[in-house]
């Protein structure tokens, strides 16, 4: 869809820091991070809400979500996803956020890529 931020980053028009991209799957860092490693999966297909993805676009982008999850290896994380205004999902194609969740002592115990 032309006017999808989410698309454009799919397309290469907009700039993303990429954690992983597979045929019909792209993770990305969230540009406004709730906590540090926040990250987005969403599936290429471009649809608003979660029941509007056919069911190999959503098994994909869970399978990537966990890979994410892993590879980051926080103990604690969230994995949020918003449908509509009122859940308050801002962009309307669907997505996954991964937000990992800092222990109190000891922080994440990760180490993320910096640009
Ligand atoms: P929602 O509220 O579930 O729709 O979440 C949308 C998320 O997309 C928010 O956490 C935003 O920070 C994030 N976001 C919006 N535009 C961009 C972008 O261009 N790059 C990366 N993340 C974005």
């Amino acid at each position: 869809m032309a006017a999808c931020i989410f698309c454009k980053i799919i397309k290469g028009e907009i700039p993303s820091m990429k954690l992983f991209e597979s045929e019909k799957t792209l993770a990305f860092l969230d540009i406004g991070p709730l906590s540090f490693g926040h990250a987005l999966v969403i599936p290429k297909y471009h649809g608003a809400k979660l029941t509007d993805i056919p069911d190999d676009q959503l098994s994909e982008v869970l399978h990537v979500t966990k890979k994410i999850a892993t590879a980051v290896g926080a103990e604690n994380y969230n994995i949020l996803q918003n449908n509509g205004r009122a859940a308050h999902q801002e962009v309307d194609h669907v997505h996954f956020h991964y937000i990992p969740k800092p222990n109190k002592e000891e922080g994440l115990g990760i180490s993320w890529p910096t640009q």
